[in-house]
């Protein structure tokens, strides 16, 4: 006997966080890869904290992990941290600027060292909101986008792609934010209607024989035309193409890209993707400053004038608009225009209008030179689409499928490209003197130390000039990831496997580099890696082009973009591109759980390089889980008031309850709409379960197990509850296989609520409280004693076993209170209940005659409850009652005890006809009669009950007015009808449940 007290769910789970972390629980150095089950984090970007979708990512995934950790499989979950490469520029940008500061004015060095302040403070922030969440990960594995060997990674599967063609560098209309001073991939654009203008400009003849009109939404564009275009088939400009028109407001010269100049007099050109629909059907043709421009100006070989600059503000191309920003210059342009008497007219316009994802700006089209990987060489595209048509890998739900083929049919090039400084560097280095492009990986080096300094370099680990200590020191240094590590002992754990016997100290290091710079090495080696400069005492690293030999490189300044390096993830975490143990078997993994938002972003480009270098899926089942909501199914964010933050709600109700409530409304293909109210519910559910484990606790002998050899045969309510447990272990087996989060919570939920707390526990205390009788012989009193001691060693076992194994089918859900009442059984047999067995479905513990009895005693005494509760007779008042009954008069007999209890009866009398003044209740064959003189207050009833019909009568009313309201069936959401009717059905049970108790009332009377 022992009393655990209340439930206090923030003790309880700041220990065994703590508790599973220090004893590394999860952490499994030589998985079996015959039986193991790996899985890899979406890795949380570290630009902050986070936010209801990842902990609802984190939770689906964890419960997934638990249950094939229970299941016995060795669970590899790796977790880690995305360096975002925008995003988080865009966090420390921001933070800079509130201290005063601009990117800009710092320089790339400087701002790069705020970031790496700023990586550390997210991410173990992030860190710790997963350790509360009870997330079951391998922190030992833990990896971080730009660690030392992803970054090795990165630049390894660049120079695969480049060499084998799929890389290239091309001048291209991209999307570029003049705020982030960047160009954006076409999945970062988003796209508002908005209102606007459009103008319509006149542009004279050549010859002065009058204006052809074109219509604009960007009048400043105007700058950089180069041609006028209109459809060839346009009867109304049929005889116009081939003539010129002058380019109104230009009298300066303009320089085309390729430095040449300008004519202001353009030709009328025909061209068949001219719209004849839109505006007059002729267009301006600005091919520098529009995506379908760029294409007709490539086929008709026009000029590209650029007009503005990065910060999309007029360049000297824009003449004496020089220096506007764009929306001044437009402002002037129109004027200037309509003084003139070429602007025709102005339109209202309803257009979308492309802005960048992260700040919002409007996007102006620019040229510029990218680079871009050939998504849809069919050496990519092929393999990623083929392994989902096939079924390889397997979308939950379904419909996902479609969605992501059709995608990867109508897949473009990928601008891989980002002029941004946070992030990975394109590997690429310029040949001043030839022209060459050079791409350098450690491969391009045989020994170790040129290996590692090269990376140390190309990470900005250290500067390109050197000396050995420092060297050393980076190298001793702990490592970013693994603090717990150096970050030389980094490199041979994730990055360098084949070279585990390298030692490097400042000694070591120096020998080597006097070794290389050996006049006599020289000679046999083609020429010393490395210069030093014996003034400074540094050594440089020398990099040479490799057509000309050339050491006068310059590195390429852009960086990849975020998801170029997101889309190795799978394989990235496990070491590629070196063959290790953990890559070979723990590789594809088994399950991806993320959100449907990123599909085009990352999924499907892990597919792509997966399928690439692997040659192999990078997982087999993808869950993609839906967005969370308000309850009134607005998206939720910081502008709207609306958000609700995981962390608060840990706080305030456990993580127990905030897992609990996702998993329950997670539903597959379904939106989930929160409210705290919802989170409140399930931490009821955590007190209920604790408060049945606290019982069951008080009510265990000590040495119960020792005992159980004399127990008593089983009763029909055990072997009922042990029969609903089993089929409850069975459907929630099966729903979690099927990743049916919602219907195996609901099933648990329903069990430990409804069948193990609210009945099993209640029929118990009727044999645990047990007494013998009074006034018996002492002979007898001994006799039933032991009885009674049998019967209590078999409910206490029951109720232990029941329990016990309810708690690990619940462990998934609620890690951290299952834990706790777990190690309290007097059955805990692991540090862990995790690393105990998951229950699995027992054919031999089904029985159905007891199930069928007790069903039928439960709906008996539910009758029963019901009318007394109809009745309003206080729940503590023991009543007498009669009962005529057919069928089920000998399991009425049978469990006379328990209806005499659980129904709070004095006396159950068995009766051949219904007795005067009684009210009647019913249950299929089994009749029942409560007197009057039981507490039955005859007109007090009347009136209130007459009062409700006629509120129900009236509402009734009202609901079947608006049901037949033709504007209301057509107008109101689905959601709202389908709840006035359910409300119309539930009020026509109710009016005839009061119709039929007042007619039992009035005969009272
Ligand atoms: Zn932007
Ligand atoms: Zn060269």
């Amino acid at each position: 006997m022992k009393d655990i007290g209340q439930y206090n769910h923030k003790a309880i789970e700041s220990n065994h966080s703590k508790r599973w972390i220090e004893k590394a629980l999860y952490s499994v150095e030589n998985p079996s890869f015959q039986n193991r089950f790996s899985v890899v984090i979406p890795p949380p970007n570290v630009t902050g904290s986070l936010h209801m979708g990842h902990a609802l990512n984190a939770t689906l995934q964890d419960i997934v992990c638990r249950w094939q950790r229970m299941l016995g499989k060795d669970v590899v979950w790796v977790p880690g941290f995305d360096h975002a490469g925008i995003a988080t520029q865009y966090v420390v940008d921001k933070r800079l600027q509130e201290e005063g500061l601009s990117r800009l004015e710092l320089g790339r060095e400087e701002f790069l060292k705020k970031v790496w302040e700023w990586v550390p403070i997210s991410r173990n922030a992030i860190r710790q909101q997963l350790e509360k969440l009870g997330v079951s990960v391998d922190w030992k594995r833990e990896r971080f986008t730009l660690d030392e060997g992803f970054s090795r990674a990165v630049r390894h599967a660049f120079r695969r792609l480049y060499e084998e063609g799929l890389i290239y560098r091309a001048e291209y209309m991209v999307s570029w934010c003049p705020k982030d001073l960047t160009a954006l991939s076409d999945l970062e654009v988003e796209h508002e209607e908005e209102e606007g203008k459009l103008y319509y400009i006149r542009y004279p003849l050549e010859d002065g024989s009058g204006y052809i009109t074109v219509a604009t939404t960007r009048p400043e564009t105007m700058l950089g035309d180069t041609a006028v275009a209109v459809h060839p088939q346009d009867e109304r400009y049929k005889n116009l193409v081939g003539k010129k028109v002058r380019l109104p407001l230009v009298d300066w010269k303009r320089i085309a890209m390729d430095g040449s100049e300008v004519e202001n007099l353009i030709p009328i050109i025909a061209d068949e993707r001219v719209k004849p629909e839109f505006g007059t059907g002729a267009v301006k043709i600005t091919p520098a400053h529009d995506p379908l421009d760029f294409e007709i100006g490539k086929s008709h070989g026009l000029a590209f004038v650029q007009v503005m600059d990065q910060f999309a503000n007029m360049n000297q191309n824009a003449g004496k608009f020089a220096g506007l920003d764009r929306y001044s210059a437009r402002k002037r342009i129109v004027e200037e225009l309509e003084e003139l008497g070429l602007l025709e007219k102005v339109e209202n316009h309803r257009h979308a209008v492309g802005k960048c994802y992260r700040c919002k700006t409007v996007l102006e089209p620019m040229v510029s030179t990218q680079w871009f990987l050939k998504v849809s060489d069919p050496r990519i595209k092929e393999r990623a689409t083929q392994v989902v048509k096939e079924g390889l890998i397997k979308f939950v739900p379904e419909n996902w499928k479609k969605i992501y083929l059709q995608w990867m049919e109508n897949l473009k090039d990928w601008c891989i490209s980002r002029q941004i400084w946070w992030g990975h560097r394109i590997p690429v280095w310029y040949c001043e003197d030839c022209g060459h492009e050079n791409v350098f990986t450690d491969e391009d080096f045989d020994r170790v130390y040129d290996k590692l300094i090269f990376n140390l370099i190309a990470d900005r680990k250290i500067k390109e000039e050197f000396t050995p200590e420092e060297v050393a020191s980076i190298l001793h240094s702990p490592s970013f990831v693994h603090p717990e590590l150096t970050v030389l002992d980094f490199y041979k754990k994730f990055a360098f496997h084949k070279y585990h016997s390298t030692e490097v100290d400042a000694n070591s290091l120096r020998l080597f580099f006097t070794q290389d710079l050996n006049p006599m090495a020289i000679l046999t080696e083609k020429k010393s890696r490395y210069r030093y400069d014996s003034k400074k005492k540094t050594y440089r690293f020398v990099l040479r082009c490799k057509k000309c030999g050339s050491e006068n490189l310059r590195q390429e300044t852009d960086v990849l973009d975020t998801w170029f390096s997101s889309a190795l993830w799978p394989f990235g975490v496990f070491g590629w591109p070196e063959e290790t143990q953990d890559l070979k078997g723990l590789y594809p993994t088994d399950l991806l759980v993320t959100g449907f938002d990123i599909i085009f972003f990352w999924v499907a480009r892990m597919v792509m390089m997966g399928t690439y270098f692997m040659e192999d899926i990078p997982f087999r089942d993808v869950y993609i889980h839906a967005l969370i909501r308000d309850e009134k199914g607005q998206k939720m964010s910081k502008t709207k008031g609306n958000v609700i933050d995981p962390l608060d709600i840990v706080e305030k109700y456990g993580a127990d309850a905030l897992r609990f409530t996702l998993a329950i409304l997670t539903q597959q293909g379904r939106d989930i709409r929160l409210s705290e109210k919802r989170f409140e519910g399930y931490k009821h559910f955590a007190n209920k379960l604790w408060n049945a484990g606290r019982f069951i606790l008080m009510n265990l002998e000590p040495d119960l197990l020792t005992k159980l050899p004399y127990c008593a045969p089983p009763r029909v309510e055990d072997l009922w509850i042990i029969t609903k447990l089993n089929r409850t272990i069975e459907k929630v087996n099966k729903a979690l296989s099927e990743y049916e989060f919602s219907e195996a919570a609901k099933e648990l939920y329903e069990f430990i609520w409804s069948e193990f707390c609210d009945w099993y526990i209640e029929f118990s205390k009727l044999r645990l409280y047990a007494k013998p009788e009074e006034n018996v012989s002492e002979e007898e009193r001994k006799a039933q004693e032991e009885a009674i001691n049998r019967e209590k060693i078999t409910v206490q076992a029951t109720l232990l076993n029941v329990f016990e194994k309810t708690l690990r089918l619940l462990h998934p859900f609620m890690p951290f209170i299952t834990e706790e009442l777990w190690l309290e059984l007097p059955t805990a047999h692991r540090e862990s209940i995790s690393l105990a067995d998951y229950p699995q479905h027992n054919p031999s513990e089904v029985y159905e005659e007891a199930e069928k009895k007790v069903e039928r005693l439960k709906e008996i005494i539910s009758a029963i409850r019901s009318l007394r509760s109809d009745l309003r007779i206080e729940p503590s008042r023991k009543i007498r009652l009669y009962y005529k009954a057919g069928e089920s008069k000998g399991l009425v007999q049978e469990f006379m005890p328990h209806i005499l209890s659980l129904a709070r009866l004095e006396s159950f009398q068995e009766v051949q006809t219904e007795p005067p003044n009684c009210v009647a209740g019913f249950s299929r064959d089994f009749e029942f009669y409560l007197p009057v003189e039981e507490g039955i207050k005859v007109q007090e009833l009347l009136n209130s009950y007459s009062k409700r019909l006629s509120e129900i009568e009236k509402s009734l009313q009202g609901f079947q007015q608006k049901l037949s309201n033709e504007n209301f069936l057509r107008r109101a959401p689905e959601e709202e009808i389908n709840k006035a009717k359910e409300f119309l059905e539930e009020l026509r049970e109710e009016k005839q449940k009061v119709e039929s108790l007042l007619s039992f009332l009035r005969r009272l009377v």
